[in-house]
């Protein structure tokens, strides 16, 4: 296999050598002459359930970038999982297109669709990036283990509303870490991206009191955001970072964490909804450094998943926003580890995630036709009859 010869030029030496540092139980590569479809499936763990991960449709350098894409992003879910406490484990997909824009085809849909089944349940597929809905219900026609599919057709619709909730429910949390209240109150908040999660984020937090910014690179539309909430105010997109505040909420893409912007950061702490903020793990070190406190990116925007994840139990938007309150204890657990190990949120809540996995589900894998617990013992539910 190609991706073979470019991984030996790395440490990780081969694909199989990297799942085996990493810990995955499975990595599929899907190659599909009909559709030219050329995808990579990794369960990173099924130990405390089915394993759980968006599709990204991107177009890789190479090949071994893509596999290096899906070990990291499937790890990273797993934890991601874990730590917000969910019944379930990590998994991703990537499908490699020749170039960016390259259409997803039906037939290729179709073809992913296929291999999703043939895993019976172990990898449930959602959106991610360069997915759209279209493409989540294409394969939701071939398979019931596709989620993210709209409220007619049995699945949970847009999960930005809770994602939002969630990120809310991590700054209360960060509030009563600072200050030793929860209160949102007159806190000056600064949202980074204004588009599905961010402007939920903006009109949930003016109705908790907090004096909002936001800012876009689509001005118009942090023009407009603002324009609907109450005392909301606009900055450009070049000038949120640096802004005094309290909480600085990232919405918009990930690596907005780097040395050179922390350097600049106006705000006594980061707690928003985009993936991978970090440029580099030692990025959060400089956080530290500067005394701005970080609630990981994983914690602070796992409504998502929560939100999914009660697509299997016939999905009530009221249970999830109540699962997704969680997030504020958990953000609690995960700065007291942090100060109790002397290490930071983001190691901290990696090792309550590997933790959990190793009292909960240490040696087991998820095999099609067990229950899954969150179910309460009953067997997987299929989304669609
Ligand atoms: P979105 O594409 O709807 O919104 C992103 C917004 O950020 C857009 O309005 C875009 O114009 C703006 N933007 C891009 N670069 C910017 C910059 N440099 N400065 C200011 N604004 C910028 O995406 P979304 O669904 O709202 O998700 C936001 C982030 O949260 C993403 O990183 C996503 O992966 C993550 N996330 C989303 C969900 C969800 O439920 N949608 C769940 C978990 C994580």
């Amino acid at each position: 296999m190609g991706a073979d010869a470019e991984f030996s030029s790395s440490p990780g030496a081969s694909v199989t050598g990297e799942m085996l540092a990493r810990g995955h139980e499975q990595v599929v590569f899907v190659a599909d002459r009909g559709s030219g479809l050329r995808a990579v499936i990794a369960v990173h763990s099924t130990a405390l359930g089915p394993s759980l991960g968006g599709v990204r449709f991107w177009s890789y350098a190479t090949e071994a970038d893509a596999v290096r894409d899906v070990l990291r992003l499937s790890e990273a879910m797993t934890y991601k999982a874990a730590v917000a406490g969910l019944h379930q484990g990590g998994g991703k997909a990537v499908v490699l297109l020749d170039e960016p824009d390259a259409p997803h085809t039906e037939p290729m849909l179709r073809a992913l669709g296929r291999a999703i089944d043939e895993l019976g349940g172990r990898y449930l597929a959602a959106e991610d990036v360069g997915a759209t809905p279209a493409d989540m219900e294409a394969l939701a026609r071939v398979t019931p283990w596709a989620t993210g599919v709209g409220v007619a057709a049995g699945g949970s619709g847009d999960p930005s509303p809770v994602t939002a909730y969630g990120v809310v429910q991590a700054m209360r949390a960060v509030a009563l870490h600072l200050d030793g209240a929860p209160d949102l109150g007159g806190r000056r908040v600064a949202v980074q991206g204004v588009g599905h999660v961010g402007a939920h984020l903006a009109r949930m937090l003016v109705d908790a009191g907090a004096r909002v910014v936001v800012a876009d690179v689509r001005h118009e539309r942090a023009a407009a955001v603002a324009a609907g909430l109450a005392g909301a105010e606009v900055v450009g997109a070049g000038d949120i970072l640096a802004l005094e505040c309290d909480v600085l909420a990232p919405c918009a893409l990930g690596a907005v964490l780097t040395h050179e912007t922390v350097a600049d950061l106006g705000c006594r702490a980061v707690c928003g909804a985009a993936n991978n903020q970090l440029a580099d793990e030692t990025v959060e070190d400089a956080l530290v450094a500067r005394g701005i406190t970080y609630v990981p990116d994983f914690v602070a925007n796992a409504g998502g998943i929560i939100n999914i994840a009660e697509e299997f139990t016939g999905y009530s938007r009221e249970r999830a926003l109540a699962r997704t309150a969680s997030i504020f204890e958990t953000v609690g657990r995960v700065f007291d580890a942090a100060s109790a190990r002397r290490v930071t949120p983001g190691r901290a809540a990696v090792l309550l995630a590997q933790e959990r996995i190793a009292r909960e589900g240490s040696g087991r894998r998820w095999q099609p036709g067990d229950p899954a617990a969150w179910t309460d013992g009953a067997p997987l539910r299929s989304l669609r009859p």
